[in-house]
């Protein structure tokens, strides 16, 4: 797959039976939205089916920064904020196939959402050791 941002080529990042396309470059990754439901379903949160169309369906946000094009339908996604304000800025297919989140943009919104979702201040530490081993393996 091709990085939407960089144009380089992303490599496969597969981590408890998830996978990722990653960008070495720029460091963004791709999330398809079923990876995504398996990601927080591996860490037990509650409520992760909802999260997930939430952000699916989210509101476009208005910002000036560039839009994307998806790397599996070639079409233009969507800017979405999520998390706590000021946002985080992701782009969404239009078509559910998947999130691209920008480097360091993924640790900031799981940490947020599992913080949000469980309340269990032990799950985010999960989150963060998950993303941690994931993108460690890649340096
Ligand atoms: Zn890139
Ligand atoms: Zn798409």
């Amino acid at each position: 797959m091709i990085c939407p941002t960089c144009k380089s080529q992303m490599i496969v990042v597969e981590h408890q039976k998830i996978e990722l396309d990653y960008c070495p470059e720029c460091h963004g990754v791709w999330f398809d939205s079923g990876e995504l439901e398996l990601l927080l379903d591996s860490l037990n949160l509650e409520n992760r089916g909802q999260f997930v169309s939430n952000l699916l369906n989210a509101p476009e946000a208005k910002t000036p920064e560039k839009k994307r094009r998806c790397p599996i339908c070639a079409q233009r996604m969507k800017k979405t904020a999520v998390g706590e304000k000021p946002g985080i800025l992701i782009d969404v297919c239009r078509n559910s196939d998947g999130l691209w989140f920008d480097g360091g943009e993924v640790g900031q919104l799981v940490k947020q959402l599992s913080e949000k979702l469980s309340g269990k201040p032990s799950s985010h530490y999960q989150v963060e050791a998950f993303l941690g081993e994931v993108f460690q393996a890649q340096e």
